[in-house]
């Protein structure tokens, strides 16, 4: 898909692998200019490398997306290298396996912190700032299928991201009139490192072979509904939660 983001910016939560680091050269090659960030500072510093290398404009960023009070500078670190934010994408994201009742209190919090609290603080910020500047923008959470059905054995990650789903919903309709489009891609599983040792288990596999095309989705499936999501031409999508999953949840 052919899409022209020159002269936006773009920042990316969770850039530091799988999809994140993805859904960042994917921006860059759009013409984008992207700020990265994550908390493994080395993995920014590398990603930096490899866009600006190809000619892409990029800046690092340091976040814990847990950290209420990093988020505001993170924001002001990368208008200020980069210029004012078009596009967030909300992808920052952690797992937590398991049976409920072995679930410590601990967990649960850090999942919902980085799942939902974290999008909610830069979702609210990001638009601070966009209705200030009077142009609009983009925001694209990452959610899953997760927000729309039961993945047993994920239940605090399902609970963040059908609470991520609403909050897209919520947010579109609050920021509706000040052109900020708010937009949930629900991909289905795609191997990272958030799950990479589950799919080279035994049960893993028989997990695979259960999907109607006996396959994983791939990283850049994502790629075509990201670009449409960032560009003009996504202008009447707003509130959608947009399920990209290789038929698995069929
Ligand atoms: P990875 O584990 O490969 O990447 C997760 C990213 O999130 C890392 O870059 C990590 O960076 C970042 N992150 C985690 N916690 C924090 C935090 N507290 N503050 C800032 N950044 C954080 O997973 P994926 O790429 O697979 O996941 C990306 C998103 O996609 C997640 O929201 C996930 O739920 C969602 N998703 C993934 C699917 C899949 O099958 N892979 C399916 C559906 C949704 P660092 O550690 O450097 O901070």
């Amino acid at each position: 898909m052919k899409t022209d983001l020159t002269g936006r910016t773009a920042f990316v939560t969770g850039a530091t692998s799988g999809l994140g680091r993805r859904f960042a050269t994917v921006l860059a090659e759009a013409g984008a200019a992207v700020a990265i960030a994550g908390r493994r500072l080395e993995r920014l510093e590398s990603l930096k490398a490899e866009i600006t290398a190809k000619g892409g404009k990029c800046a690092a960023v340091a976040l814990d997306v847990t950290d209420a009070r990093r988020i505001a500078p993170a924001l002001e670190e990368a208008e200020k290298a980069l210029g004012p934010i078009d596009i967030l994408v909300n992808n920052a994201g952690m797992n937590s396996q398991g049976a409920v009742l072995a679930i410590s209190d601990a967990e649960f919090d850090q999942v919902m912190n980085t799942n939902l609290r974290g999008p909610f603080l830069m979702a609210r910020e990001t638009a601070r700032k966009m209705i200030a500047r009077g142009k609009g923008g983009s925001i694209i959470n990452i959610a899953s299928i997760g927000a729309l059905r039961v993945l047993p054995g994920l239940t605090a990650y399902c609970m963040s991201k059908a609470a991520l789903a609403m909050m897209t919903q919520c947010l579109a309709r609050e920021w509706a009139r000040k052109n900020i489009n708010v937009n949930a891609i629900c991909p289905g599983y795609i191997e990272t490192e958030l799950n990479s040792e589950w799919f080279h288990s035994e049960k893993g596999q028989e997990q695979i072979n259960s999907f109607p095309r006996r396959r994983l989705a791939a990283e850049q499936d994502l790629d075509g509904m990201l670009l449409l999501l960032a560009s003009p031409a996504a202008r009447a999508i707003t509130g959608a939660l947009l399920t990209v999953d290789d038929g698995q949840s069929l």
